[in-house]
């Protein structure tokens, strides 16, 4: 039987609607050549440019197309020289994350052999491992709000029982999706700073009493700074690894850095009932428009998407889809011949977007 799906596309700003067209292209082909489902894409105006012509940074029928869909595409916003009056950017991917309640950020670190990485790797080892950051609270609680005074400046950091225990029932629902199939040995890390905080000690020990109601899964604990060490050291180790929002932020672009850069990160910023997948990079305003773009976190976001849609709808048919199209990013990052700029190559964002779709035809 074939079931519809709705996809909210935010085409962003910059490199955005450049990435997002090929990439709504491989999507469209991929549902057309399955009987098992079909995608519909409906556009989500909104962002620095939309702001600029409209002086609306994000509609109410944006927001309220998010909200009716099954989810949500977006590829970058923000552009440095438009802003609000108070000289902050103009950004509804957060708007997005705080109005939808999506509590966890997901960043996959995946290094297959033949990709390209800083680190020299031991033979025969890769790196796949998942870092999710909590995404609306921890030392972002006050963001934009802090108290400024002439002598001393304050922020402060929450972590509430709720949105913790949400996160580590996903952080250990996604540990043994990954084991059940096939990557990672469903192991779950906390990142934290309990040796000194009372804050992260709670937030520990709430992680301890989620980690007893899976007996089947390890459990195990990090401090912030040793995971920064390890994630250079011994990458390869990590399975699951669970973390605040300032720590998550700080270690996803370590995390981006180990794949090579930017390009090749992507992300999902997950809730109990909505998702949105895009690249971890920003607008790129300083090479939108010349088609040079690399199109791949984009790509590996959508294939994210799939594959949580599959998960959370029971729908094997797109699981299968979202594995197949990151392995065929995987295949041509490693084949090397038709890379961006931006990973040593010469190929524009078409060339390399095209090399992913003949990747899926092989
Ligand atoms: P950026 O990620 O846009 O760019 C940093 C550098 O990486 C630039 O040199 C850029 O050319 C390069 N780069 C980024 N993505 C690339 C790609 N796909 N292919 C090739 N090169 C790529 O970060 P920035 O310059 O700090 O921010 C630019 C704008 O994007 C700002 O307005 C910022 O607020 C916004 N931003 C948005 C998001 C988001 O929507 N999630 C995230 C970060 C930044």
């Amino acid at each position: 039987m074939n079931k519809n799906y709705e996809v909210a596309v935010f085409q962003g700003d910059g490199i955005g609607p450049e990435i997002m067209a090929p990439t709504l292209d491989i999507l469209r082909r991929l549902s057309e050549e399955n009987p098992g489902y079909s995608l519909t894409f409906k556009d989500a105006p909104a962002g620095a440019a939309h702001y600029a012509a409209t002086g609306e940074s994000f509609p109410a029928e944006s927001l309220e197309t998010a909200r009716a869909a099954d989810a949500i595409l977006l590829s970058a916003m923000g552009l440095p020289d438009v802003r609000y009056e108070d000289g902050t950017e103009i950004s509804p991917q957060i708007d997005l994350r705080k109005q939808l309640g999506l509590f966890a950020g997901v960043r996959p670190v995946k290094v297959s052999n033949g990709q390209t990485t800083p680190l020299a790797l031991p033979n025969g080892k890769e790196i796949d491992f998942v870092l999710i950051r909590e995404s609306t609270e921890g030392l972002f609680f006050t963001q934009g709000a802090g108290e400024v005074t002439q002598d001393e400046a304050r922020e402060t950091l929450l972590i509430t029982r709720d949105v913790s225990e949400k996160l580590f029932r996903f952080a250990f629902d996604l540990a043994r999706n990954r084991r059940a199939s096939g990557r990672g040995t469903g192991r779950v890390t906390c990142v934290d700073k309990a040796n000194v905080f009372r804050a992260f000690a709670f937030f520990r020990s709430l992680f301890n009493a989620e980690a007893a109601r899976h007996p089947d899964l390890k459990a195990d604990h990090a401090y912030v700074d040793a995971t920064a060490l390890w994630m250079v050291q011994k990458p390869w180790e990590f399975d699951v690894l669970v973390t605040e929002n300032m720590f998550g932020d700080i270690l996803s672009d370590l995390g981006a850095g180990l794949m090579g850069g930017l390009g090749l990160a992507p992300s999902a910023d997950i809730g109990l009932d909505h998702a949105v997948f895009q690249p971890c990079h920003g607008s790129a305003p300083d090479i939108a428009g010349q088609g040079i773009a690399n199109p791949f976190a984009m790509i590996l976001s959508a294939a994210m998407m799939l594959e949580w849609l599959g998960i959370t709808h029971d729908h094997a048919a797109l699981s299968n889809d979202g594995q197949r199209l990151r392995e065929a990013v995987e295949k041509v990052t490693a084949n090397g011949s038709n890379l961006t700029r931006d990973l040593g190559g010469t190929a524009g964002t078409a060339d390399a977007a095209n090399s992913v779709m003949k990747a899926l035809r092989a």
